[in-house]
């Protein structure tokens, strides 16, 4: 299992780098810590944050290892939508999980969207936030029918949608509201988009603010198999090792390089996203209040957010990914492309919105990142079984930003034991490491992607 890639493309995010990037808080790593956490994207830096930001009583010491530059993978990289999912797989977590579990995963992620309002507010954090609607559009009725079927069946039975989810049937209506041509269906509900580099660099800036040393482009090569007699984990490092009590693993799709636990439960998966503008001189487009999921069939999907300078970011291309294994599964190359996307991601916006045609849009930008996959599609969060002090957030299977800062919150109240459980906090259940789940040996994440609606 590879350590993240030497040399990654730049994204749009990235485009615009942090004076953060190659940062080191001191010329030598620090040899012991209270709290040692491995990667500096979303999960490390919100998990580094929310320890260190609460008031009162001594901070922790914390060091923040990262192997590359600071946030420069996935959360780097992604489409800076923040789209909780209200619908569209709700009936498979209802028979996976239960009624009352499902409801939970869906609420847990609609009231992520207002966390990071908040945060972003609190902290006045410069970084594009904007609260949208996004409208999921339905192209192809191979989805649309058992998406719109499963939903009437559940809300007949009773099952609590959150009050936000709208849903119109009308063609006609679907397509006014999306302004994408040939709607059959859609729904909308709140979401927000950002800048996920300049989010969460601030949140890295703040821990440096409060003492926490980050030391860039430090790769951890291995995690001790056993604390020592003091109950101190080694974290190994080709500039020297850290000991500390409590590590906190945020490596995302590269965990099972450190924990053998994860070697089959969390599978880097490649995706691709692109920035699309109107040049200069160009005929100017219509600006999208929304941001968008338009899907063309029953896995092929793409996710859209309209930005406040009249661009666009995407992801998705699933069309072209899903083609070969090779372009995505078990694929931590973000120094390449996936083949046929950039053909795709052309003209883009004149395919599918009304007004877009004589536009002249773009690809001004356009990168790949490596998401970690879940075998069950489900992030694991918790401490890890048999190995006390040891704390991992990670496998969000390419949807992290409306789950990530809520699994951080819980991750950093473990650490700092204000509670002991994650039955104390807001973390719906199906996230939480437990010693029979890492014994599961199914691993659907590649039969999902490829298109069915495998279950456990
Ligand atoms: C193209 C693309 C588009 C996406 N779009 C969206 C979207 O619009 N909405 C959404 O919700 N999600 C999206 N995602 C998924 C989202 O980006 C991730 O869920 C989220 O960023 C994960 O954050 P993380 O901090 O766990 O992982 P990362 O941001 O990947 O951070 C992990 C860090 O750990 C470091 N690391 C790894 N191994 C080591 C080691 N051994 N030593 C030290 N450091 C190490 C890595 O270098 C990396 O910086 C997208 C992902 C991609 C790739």
């Amino acid at each position: 299992m590879p350590l993240p890639h030497d040399n990654p493309m730049p994204s749009y995010w990235l485009s615009f780098p942090s004076d953060l990037s190659k940062h080191r808080t001191t010329e030598e790593l620090p040899q012991e810590a209270d709290v040692v956490v491995i990667g500096s994207g979303y999960s490390g830096a919100a998990t580094a944050y929310n320890l260190l930001q609460k008031d009162g009583g001594k901070k922790p010491t914390v060091v923040i290892l990262e192997a590359r530059d600071a946030c420069s993978g996935a959360t780097g990289r992604n489409g800076g939508h923040v789209l909780p999912d209200l619908y569209f797989n709700a009936s498979s977590y209802e028979k996976r999980f239960g009624p009352r579990t499902a409801e939970e995963l869906t609420s847990f992620e609609m009231q992520q969207v207002i966390e990071v309002k908040k945060l972003v507010d609190r902290e006045q954090i410069d970084c594009d936030f904007e609260l949208t609607r996004a409208v999921g559009v339905f192209l192809d009725n191979r989805v649309a029918a058992p998406t719109i079927a499963a939903y009437k069946d559940m809300k007949a039975r009773g099952y609590q949608f959150p009050d936000d989810l709208h849903f119109i049937a009308d063609p006609k209506k679907a397509e006014q509201v999306s302004g994408v041509k040939g709607a059959l269906a859609a729904f909308s509900h709140t979401a927000a988009s950002v800048w996920p580099y300049k989010m969460v660099t601030h949140l890295l800036r703040r821990c440096l603010g409060w003492g926490a040393n980050l030391q860039t482009h430090t790769p951890v090569l291995s995690i001790s198999d056993a604390p020592d007699a003091a109950g101190r984990w080694s974290v190994r490092t080709a500039r020297g090792q850290i000991r500390a009590k409590k590590v906190v693993v945020a490596a995302n799709a590269y965990i099972p390089s450190l924990l053998p636990e994860f070697g089959d439960k969390i599978v880097p998966a490649r995706g691709i996203a692109c920035r699309i503008a109107v040049p200069d001189g160009g005929k100017p487009a219509p600006h999208l209040n929304n941001s968008y999921t338009i899907r063309y069939g029953p896995q092929e999907y793409d996710y859209l957010i309209s930005r406040t300078d009249g661009s666009i970011v995407v992801g998705g291309a699933k069309q072209k990914v899903l083609l070969n294994d090779a372009n995505w599964h078990n694929n931590s190359d973000d120094s390449q492309l996936i083949p046929g996307a950039a053909e795709y991601f052309d003209g883009y916006m004149q395919r599918l919105f009304h007004g877009w045609e004589d536009s002249g849009a773009q690809v001004t930008h356009i990168w790949t990142g490596i998401m970690g996959y879940s075998s069950d599609l489900m992030p694991w969060v918790g401490e890890l079984p048999g190995k006390p002090g040891i704390y991992v957030l990670a496998g969000f299977t390419g949807h992290g930003m409306p789950r990530i800062l809520g699994c951080a919150t819980a991750i950093a109240s473990l650490v700092r034991g204000d509670v002991q459980y994650l039955s104390e906090t807001k973390i719906p259940p199906p996230f939480w490491i437990t010693k029979d789940r890492l014994r599961m040996k199914n691993n659907i994440a590649r039969e999902y992607m490829a298109g069915s609606r495998p279950s456990l």
